[in-house]
């Protein structure tokens, strides 16, 4: 729950609980859900706080990346009571990036911590879409900074970034420059999953990569590709199994960029 990642854009996952409840078809895979169902120790419904890799960060002396909530979502109902001992974390670690990827983008203006605009520069926060549905989250994203709190305060806008990842749909990316431009960052990649069993993986098509990474790129932003997918590595016969190996992506998306915070 808090260890070395194998995940190409982060250094090191952090996990302040394990557990989490399904938004939407997104998370019709959701890797979590995959390993509590091979691993019965846990129910994947059940929010539980974690114990010794809690404090994790405050252990790392060397700058990381910090995934925060790889195994649940950082802004979940069932994490209001402890978060802030989080953020405190977060606030005592400046070496670290703190990466946190969530799911309900429309709760972070309320979970954000008092002081947030007088820190934190070291937390990016991002939301996943996989599909058409879930783009809603990028404007609830955006929304947590541009709306005013608290009796006219407007929030400092954090290095922001989208994954789209699992992306199992074509998202027609003809959005506002002003939206595109709002984001700091792009992670896109197709699903990993079984061919037959409860957990599967859906396709996604070369197109659909170069219409976010044309889109994006095209203005600046920092683009990462992280993975084709299973159906992508099947279909072009590539030797990682989740289309994680860059060198065999075709030429023109061997992008793996960071932002510029
Ligand atoms: S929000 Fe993330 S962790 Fe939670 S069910 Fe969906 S994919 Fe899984």
């Amino acid at each position: 729950m808090g260890e070395k990642s194998n995940i190409q854009w982060t250094d090191v996952t952090w996990n302040i609980a394990r557990g989490c409840t399904k938004v939407d078809e997104d998370c019709k895979y959701c890797y979590m859900y995959r390993d509590s169902f091979d691993n019965t120790r846990y129910n994947p419904l059940e929010v539980v706080r974690t114990k010794t890799v809690f404090n994790l960060p405050l252990k790392i002396k060397e700058p990381s990346k910090i995934f925060t909530c790889s195994l649940t979502d950082f802004f979940h109902e069932a994490i209001d009571e402890y978060r802030n001992e989080a953020w405190d974390i977060i606030r005592k670690c400046p070496q670290h990036t703190f990466q946190i990827l969530t799911k309900r983008p429309e709760r972070i203006a309320k979970c954000l911590p008092p002081n947030w605009n007088e820190g934190f520069e070291n937390v990016w926060i991002g939301t996943s879409i996989g599909s058409n549905k879930g783009l809603k989250r990028m404007y609830d994203l955006m929304n947590a900074f541009h709306e005013l709190h608290n009796g006219g305060i407007e929030l400092r806008k954090p290095t922001t970034f989208i994954s789209f990842e699992p992306l199992h749909e074509f998202i027609d990316c003809n959005f506002d420059l002003s939206t595109i431009m709002w984001f700091d960052w792009i992670i896109v990649g197709g699903e990993s999953g079984n061919e037959t069993g409860k957990y599967r993986y859906r396709p996604c098509e070369i197109k659909w990569i170069e219409e976010i990474v044309g889109a994006f790129e095209s203005c600046g932003v920092a683009v990462f590709v992280k993975q084709l997918g299973t159906y992508l590595s099947k279909q072009l016969k590539m030797s990682d199994r989740h289309g994680g190996n860059i060198d065999e992506f075709p030429e023109h998306l061997r992008i793996r960029k960071f932002p510029n915070p």
